[in-house]
């Protein structure tokens, strides 16, 4: 007997007639004398439609209102599946977050699991029933509902399969796997048999959403065996790997970009020891992560410094960012939220040189302007204008022979 965590995202539980199908496949399981536990994410669009009412009561909502309401979208879909499980013959019960206890830290909107108690699930897996799980959501030590983070319910599938300690975790989404890059964006994107760990976590953190990061980040430090697939068609998927096994490792494996970026700059910054600090540690202190920072060489003691925050932050970090200017005495504050930040991923980046100069003059002859870059031993990203951003991708997918099966 195994044991299984299926997760299924938003448009594959996104109409009755698509619960209903995923009630199928869950009986089916279940049936061979497998268990099984689902988690669901809520209906497709109904986290946004959840946010924008929150916007409509309150510009910035409150954190702990903004969680117990967009929490609600996932508590809809269990209780529908469960009923249709029901309605086949097939015993389920619907928890949400806080009823398994997912426990979490209380950083509402972005909280972070710290422990799950498994022992009611377990009582009902052994007593042959389904267990479906409320993704995206926990509670905090003093009750309060949480939740993940936007793309969250891949988190709780993962981390609930670490718990339950399963034999496969099992990630259901509207594509049949991890490609090359988002195949929205790019036609000729290739699905990938395998990728390393590594690798996807670096493909999550750079934007690819088809996992969250945190998601990824569970199933390698508690080794879960994890597939992506679609709820829609049979197949494979694609299998994250600890290491890569094929005999030669592609030099990319894939383009992930992220269009949730936005850039700051502050010039005319007196170049001296701690003004680096003096400029972050204010915009640090109010939970805004930064992610690329760039510093120009200083001309006449003075210096420009730019740095990239979540668009979500942008006029926050902006209005930070003005006041410390005025007690600098910098010049002036600059920013831009059109932008967006491609990146080359692959391991087998590590090994060869010259991936670098490809990817910059592959952009130059399409005229794409370059405004930062920032490098790691697997990664090379590029800050452009959003404008570009299906032009840069294609341009780059075809440079790096993506849509051919692993050229080395
Ligand atoms: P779900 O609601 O099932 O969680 P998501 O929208 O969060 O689905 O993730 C699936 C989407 O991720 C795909 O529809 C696709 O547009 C996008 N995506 C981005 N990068 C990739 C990639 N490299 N491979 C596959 N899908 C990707
Ligand atoms: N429903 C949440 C979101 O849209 C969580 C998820 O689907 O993973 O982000
Ligand atoms: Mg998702």
């Amino acid at each position: 007997m195994a044991v299984y965590v299926y997760k299924f995202g938003g448009t594959s539980v996104g109409t009755i007639e698509r619960i209903k199908a995923v009630a199928q496949k869950v009986k089916k399981v279940r049936d061979t004398g497998d268990q099984i536990v689902v988690v669901v994410s809520a209906m497709s669009g109904e986290t946004n439609r959840l946010i924008d009412m929150a916007k409509q009561m309150q510009a910035q909502p409150n954190g702990r209102e903004l969680d117990a309401l967009i929490s609600t979208g996932e508590q809809v879909t269990t209780a529908l599946l469960s009923m249709a499980l029901e309605d086949l013959g097939c015993p389920a019960c619907s928890y949400t977050g806080g009823q398994v206890k997912i426990l979490t830290d209380s950083i509402h909107t972005k909280a972070r699991i710290r422990k799950i108690d498994d022992s009611r699930i377990r009582a009902d897996l052994e007593a042959g029933k389904v267990v479906v799980v409320a993704g995206f959501q926990g509670i905090d030590e003093d009750g309060n509902i949480t939740t993940l983070g936007r793309g969250g319910s891949d988190t709780t599938g993962v981390a609930l399969a670490a718990a339950l300690k399963a034999d496969e975790c099992h990630i259901y989404t509207d594509v049949d796997g991890v490609y090359t890059t988002d195949p929205r964006i790019e036609p000729k994107a290739r699905r990938l048999e395998q990728i390393t760990f590594e690798e996807m976590l670096e493909m999550a953190s750079l934007g690819s959403k088809v996992l969250q990061i945190r998601s990824v980040e569970f199933a390698g430090k508690y080794n879960v065996k994890l597939r992506v697939l679609s709820s829609f068609t049979e197949g494979n998927g694609t299998l994250i790997t600890y290491e890569d096994t094929q005999v030669e490792s592609a030099l990319i494996s894939g383009i992930a970009f992220n269009r949730d970026e936005a850039k700051l700059t502050i010039t005319g910054v007196p170049d001296m020891p701690g003004v680096a600090s003096k400029i972050l540690a204010p915009i640090a202190d109010e939970n805004i992560e930064i992610d690329m920072i760039i510093q120009n060489i200083s001309a006449n003691g003075t210096t420009d410094f730019t740095f990239t925050v979540h668009r979500n932050d942008y006029v926050k970090a902006k209005k930070i960012l003005e006041d410390i200017c005025t007690e600098l005495g910098a010049k002036q504050v600059l920013g831009d939220n059109s932008i967006v930040k491609i990146s080359i991923v692959g391991v087998g980046m590590r090994s060869h040189a010259g991936i670098a100069s490809t990817m910059f003059k592959t952009l130059a002859a399409e005229n794409i302007n370059i405004q930062m870059i920032s490098t790691s031993e697997i990664k090379i990203s590029v800050v452009v204008d959003e404008k570009y951003l299906e032009l840069a991708v294609r341009a780059l997918h075809a440079a790096f022979d993506l849509d051919k099966a692993n050229v080395s």
